[in-house]
């Protein structure tokens, strides 16, 4: 980050406004806003500058900037349009360590200013660090269309009731108080523009039983997608901006645990095939222990958590427990990568199923039902199958599955540093050590996976083609 955000408390000090013209005036109607005494430098005032000078708040000095104009100032904006005179406020204002904007020059600023919606008292402030400042325009328009025009007026009232809310509810209740009045009726009732009834109805909330009662823990285990940030569902990140304790996997990628909030526990519980930081027991049991002291927990598994994700074992086990479990489906790693290979996992009349199994073996080999998976027309997706590619692709030719079959390797599927191999069933093994695969991979097995084959394996295409044992399939199609 290039810029610390932050607001600033200028109520009743000094500021000082250098210029006097169109862009001088946006800067003092901020200012003033913000309840800042504003000295005004400036030797002449536009008209309409000069009307909003009248304020009782505003000191006009009706001369030059003068280097010593800038001692004792909470801040500092020049806004003169003259780069000599910016140039010499930005110098007076850096030699007397006062913070310093000139409009249009970050290079001369010790701060810059967003773009602000203002919903006083809720400020939102956005910045595109200076690279982008349309950007962060558009940005602002769309926020505000989001926003409801009383929703200042919201957060006044949430206010007026803090202190009461403080001192009738126990802490471990607040936040999730607060929660459920911001989605509730009453909030409602304050947007709608009835603060009288709205203010009846929040009294009976604060002193009501429910928000006395011990807050209950819950756990919800959360798919988090195959890595794209953008293919978090909804509810994955509601529950993860609501949950106090995070466990997260090796999978999911800090760009996701970064939605939580700031001040959210995360605890790494990843799991590396030799090196587990964590054992599955040690997870349920830390799962269990914070959502019985009342946290709201969430379990983030890459991918679905009910796919090849243990989501299960854990449901089980915290159920026994009492512990109140929800599931938050994820998109699996089988349809994220088919996606962003382009290859389509059924296709009328090429592949009528497609099946989900793991190349995770104990004892070399995995143990499958080789005949029916070796039956044509259908998908193989199989998950950790790197290190077993070879015996699993043997087993499957041997038991009748075409060794020129297509098959497709994606690794790290959807993130930035996707990788796709292709090749045939056959040189499978081969080609995944000729490409040195160590991410996180997919293999796509069956006649679909040709669709993502380019370059040299075009030419394969061709060959397979003529082949004899594609026409029965040609000619179903
Ligand atoms: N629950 C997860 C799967 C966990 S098993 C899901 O539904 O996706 C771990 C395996 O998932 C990995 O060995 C790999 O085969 C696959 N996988 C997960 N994320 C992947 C990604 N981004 N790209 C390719 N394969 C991935």
């Amino acid at each position: 980050m290039r810029y610390f955000p932050a607001f600033h408390d200028l109520s009743s000090r000094s500021a000082l406004l250098v210029g006097g013209g169109e862009l001088a005036l946006r800067k003092l109607r901020l200012l003033l806003k913000a309840h800042a005494k504003v000295t005004l430098v400036a030797p002449r005032l536009s008209t309409d500058m000069a009307e909003q000078a009248r304020d009782s708040r505003v000191l006009w000095m009706c001369r030059p900037f003068r280097t010593e104009d800038v001692r004792g100032r909470a801040l500092v904006i020049s806004a003169s349009g003259k780069p000599a005179v910016d140039e010499a406020v930005a110098a007076a204002a850096a030699e007397a360590g006062v913070a310093v904007n000139v409009v249009d020059r970050p290079d001369l600023s010790s701060f810059i200013m967003p773009a602000v919606i203002d919903r006083d008292p809720l400020v939102i402030g956005i910045s595109s660090g200076g690279d982008a400042p349309i950007l962060a325009r558009q940005l602002r328009a769309r926020i505000e269309a989001m926003l409801p025009a009383r929703l200042g007026a919201l957060a006044r009232f949430a206010g007026t009731f803090r202190a009461a809310v403080g001192a009738t509810i126990p802490p471990a209740g607040r936040r999730r108080f607060w929660e459920r009045f911001f989605t509730g009726p009453v909030a409602e009732e304050v947007l709608a523009g009835r603060e009288t009834a709205a203010r009846e109805a929040m009294l009976g909330l604060i002193n009501g039983p429910a928000s006395q009662a011990a807050p209950a823990g819950s756990v919800a285990i959360v798919g988090a997608g195959p890595g794209d940030p953008d293919l978090l569902t909804f509810k994955a990140l509601r529950r993860l901006q609501e949950a106090d304790v995070v466990l997260y996997d090796k999978l999911v990628g800090p760009e996701i645990v970064d939605y939580a909030r700031r001040d959210a526990e995360r605890i790494y519980v990843g799991k590396a095939k030799a090196n587990h930081s964590k054992s599955q027991d040690e997870i349920n049991a830390l799962m269990a222990e914070h959502a019985l002291a009342g946290h709201r927990v969430v379990r983030l598994k890459g991918g679905d958590p009910f796919i090849f994700g243990r989501g299960g074992e854990e449901m089980d086990y915290l159920e026994a427990r009492g512990v109140t479990v929800e599931v938050v489906p994820g998109v699996t790693a089988a349809a994220g990568c088919a996606a962003a290979a382009g290859i389509p996992l059924t296709l009328r009349g090429t592949a009528l199923a497609v099946t989900f199994i793991t190349g995770h073996a104990r004892d070399g080999e995995p143990d499958l039902d080789w005949t029916s998976l070796a039956s044509g027309k259908q998908t193989l997706a199989v998950y950790m199958g790197v290190s077993t590619a070879g015996v699993v692709a043997k087993r499957l030719i041997e038991h009748g599955l075409s060794a020129g079959t297509p098959v497709a390797v994606i690794e790290n599927g959807t993130r930035d540093d996707q990788r796709i191999v292709t090749g045939r069933l056959e040189d499978l093994d081969l080609r995944l050590r000729q490409a040195a695969v160590t991410g996180p991979a997919l293999i796509i097995i069956g006649e679909v996976a040709r669709k993502a084959m380019t370059g040299e394996d075009r030419g394969l295409e061709a060959e397979l083609t003529a082949l004899p044992r594609r026409l029965p399939e040609a000619l179903a199609v």
